[in-house]
């Protein structure tokens, strides 16, 4: 008997050596092995006449080898192959099939599944680069068959049969899959609990855990074909929202056990009120005035606040940040903002002593890059509480900063920061952010983090699900919208003429590089070599500078601190500058090698531009091979502003995982579940997981919520690969 748990070496077929090739998978345990779904299905109950077959037509076709050879063109071997169902003939294609050289024989049964095409000269039909799987001889067909082959044809034809891919170079086929899961599925122990309490059963309409996995592997035979293809049989559903049902149950009771902590309940009076309304330096928009009453909301409660502020570049959230900042200061709290860059943090640190300062607030800027001295000094001004608002690098994480009394904590941009650094920003000991007041009080600050990536729904559902999430989805007045062109750099001469127009009229420029240095494999233009160019032939009466990451970092700050006094007028730069830099008088956003660069990455770079009045121009310019996928990029920069728009775009160009980088950023994995495909489940599972944390009532009871609760702590870290929770 197989328990679910259960180590896949002991499901037979498999043993120790191919059981290590499948945990190299990720496939460890009975129950992941299950979850390994097939990518499609074949209807191989109904397979196809060869003589109905119509050109177009995606088919399988079940019939025999009667032969087959390789021949060669001019261009490349072709394998091929004549198949039969009596006297009816269908040739099958493989360009490039030298390896197939010896896997036909004729006599043997065939399932091949492809687009039926007709030949361009004979009008015949054909299959070219079909999928097949050898059956077995036809002669071999017989009453002398043993049980096992009887099974294992069973198992190949006369069904819907599930294609897997295979893994480990192609050792572990379809139809290997085949097998052994069929016989995990045969073993599995009798009793399997189910961990999804009864009232979300019924509520959603789920089947049981064994029906759902023996119906996504083996299908019945009435089961829609399109269902199968799209996920959406009852099988497929019910595994699908058991793993989004668990994710957000963790998420929600870590977001819970956070919130039960005791926080500190600022006091919001007219007095605040006040001090908030005379640094505005201008009217806030109705988004900014939602944002920061509902950071106010959360600040004034006794629990600590965790809160996203998304919204899309130039949306104006550093104001409401400092609003935020000065009702904990106003209240005699001290306020950490961290920024993922130095530039940042010094923009930052720029931008609050002309906002702050006048109206005395007392502000620092602490770096990895400062001296050691001055370091220690204005750590000493944080112990004692001198300084108000620390402004830092997530150096002030790493520091040992000690603060008098923290009252919250800001985080800017905060996916450069990546989840677990989050994670360790908020636990309890905040790593390094040590507060005195708090180890006397163990009073939480409020955590407030600010991201520029405007983020999908069910991304924030997922990656965010534990924060309480403000979106400010509206520009501040007066901007005129950034127009976007794309054009080859063949034209370039055009383009330098364009931004030494803008910059005779005052106004300035970034171009930038996908590289800093060349590399003769890739062939891209750098930033080195095109600020050499740029600044001595096409420019030499421009005032031109370079930044790029390897500068040092008194160097990028002084680039940074001439560009926004518009000393310098042409920047060339790498995408340091893509987060966050505020210059509004810079109206031209040059990328060079545009196809390189990713949808989130182009958006964002092109948000530094359109801060100000003046019309705002962003030209990506390609040079070289655009991929398809590129192509699309380019285009949807060109047709939408809209970085909400564009990150769904985003996301489904490059999946979930690729969509904040890597996994270290804490983007869950999934068996089972597709946050695009699948998102009315995920809300369906979050709503659900929430519900049963309220709390036991007529339709549930305690210990089902325990249980729930521990088979949730007893996966999350398994299922998808995150951290603990709490
Ligand atoms: P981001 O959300 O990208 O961090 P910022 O906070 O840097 O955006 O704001 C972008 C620019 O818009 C800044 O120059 C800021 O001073 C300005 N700004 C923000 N809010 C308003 C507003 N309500 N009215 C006018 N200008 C604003
Ligand atoms: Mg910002």
């Amino acid at each position: 008997m197989l328990d679910p748990t259960t180590s896949v070496q002991y499901v037979k077929g498999i043993g120790p050596r191919l059981a290590e090739v499948l945990a190299g998978k990720g496939i460890q345990t009975v129950d992941d092995l299950l979850h390994y779904l097939p990518f499609r299905y074949e209807d191989r109950l109904n397979p196809r006449g060869i003589t109905e077959l119509r050109a177009g037509e995606m088919a399988t076709v079940i019939a025999e080898v009667r032969n087959s050879g390789l021949f060669r063109t001019r261009r490349m071997p072709i394998f091929q192959i004549t198949a039969s169902q009596g006297r009816a003939r269908l040739k099958c294609l493989w360009f490039h099939g030298t390896y197939l050289k010896d896997r036909f024989k004729p006599g043997q049964m065939v399932a091949l599944y492809g687009k039926v095409e007709a030949d361009h000269r004979t009008g015949e039909l054909e299959i070219i680069q079909p999928q097949f799987e050898i059956l077995g001889d036809a002669s071999e067909e017989g009453a002398s068959d043993s049980a096992e082959q009887k099974l294992a044809r069973s198992l190949e034809i006369g069904r819907i049969v599930p294609i897997y891919e295979s893994l480990g170079q192609g050792r572990l086929t379809s139809r290997w899959f085949r097998r052994v899961i069929h016989s995990a599925l045969e073993n599995l122990a009798p009793a399997l609990p189910d961990p999804i309490p009864d009232v979300v059963r019924r509520h959603i309409g789920l089947v049981s855990p064994r029906e759902a996995l023996w119906r996504v592997h083996w299908p019945d035979p009435g089961e829609s074909l399109q269902d199968l293809q799209t996920s959406r049989t009852p099988a497929h559903v019910r595994l699908i929202f058991e793993e989004l049902f668990f994710l957000e149950l963790g998420l929600e009771l870590k977001s819970r056990q956070q919130k039960a902590q005791t926080g500190i309940a600022f006091h919001l009076d007219d007095r605040v009120r006040e001090a908030i309304k005379k640094i505005l330096p201008f009217h806030p928009t109705a988004a900014q005035k939602r944002g920061l009453k509902e950071i106010a909301s959360d600040m004034e409660k006794p629990f600590p606040m965790r809160r996203l502020l998304q919204g899309d570049v130039g949306s104006g959230k550093t104001i409401v940040a400092f609003e935020a900042a000065i009702i904990a200061i106003e209240n005699g709290h001290q306020v950490a903002l961290m920024a993922p860059t130095e530039i940042l943090a010094t923009q930052h640190y720029l931008s609050a002593r002309r906002i702050l300062e006048n109206a005395g607030y007392r502000i620092v800027l602490l770096t990895g890059s400062l001296e050691e001295d001055r370091k220690r000094e204005i750590r000493r001004h944080v112990a004692q509480g001198n300084a108000q608002l620390i402004i830092g690098t997530h150096a002030l994480l790493e520091e040992k900063v000690e603060f008098e009394k923290l009252g919250l904590v800001i985080v800017d941009e905060q996916h450069r920061f990546g989840v677990l650094q989050r994670l360790k920003l908020m636990k309890k000991d905040r790593a390094g952010l040590r507060d005195a007041q708090a180890e006397r009080s163990s009073a939480e600050p409020d955590v407030l983090v600010m991201t520029a990536t405007p983020i999908p729904r069910t991304l924030a559902l997922t990656l965010y699900g534990d924060l309480d999430i403000s979106v400010l989805d509206e520009m501040p007045p007066g901007r005129t919208p950034i127009v976007t062109r794309r054009v080859s750099d063949e034209r370039s001469q055009e383009v330098w003429d364009f931004v030494r127009k803008q910059v005779a009229a005052g106004h300035q420029a970034y171009v930038v590089y996908p590289v800093i240095e060349e590399n003769e494999e890739t062939e891209l233009k750098a930033a080195k070599k095109m600020y050499t160019e740029l600044e001595s032939r096409i420019f030499p009466d421009l005032k031109v500078a370079l930044l790029h990451g390897r500068m040092e970092t008194d160097l990028k700050d002084q680039v940074m601190r001439l560009f926004q006094k518009g000393e310098i007028e042409v920047l060339v730069s790498t995408t340091v500058i893509e987060v966050g830099v505020d210059v509004p008088n810079a109206t031209v956003m040059v990328v060079e090698h545009a196809e390189r660069f990713g949808l989130a990455q182009l958006h964002q770079l092109r948000g530094r531009i359109g801060r100000g009045t003046a019309k705002s121009c962003c030209i990506l310019m390609t040079g070289g091979k655009i991929t398809e996928e590129g192509d699309r990029r380019l285009d949807a920069m060109v047709r939408s502003n809209d970085g909400f728009q564009i990150a769904e775009l985003d996301l489904e160009l490059r999946g979930p995982g690729e969509f904040f980088g890597t996994r270290q950023a804490g983007m869950p994995s999934f068996q089972v579940a597709n946050l695009i495909r699948d998102r009315q489940l995920l809300e369906a599972a979050k709503r659900e997981a929430s519900a049963i944390l309220a709390g036991p009532n007529s339709e549930i009871t305690q210990p089902e919520i325990e249980r729930a609760i521990w088979h949730m702590r007893s996966r999350w870290q398994h299922s998808y690969g995150l951290v603990e929770v709490g």
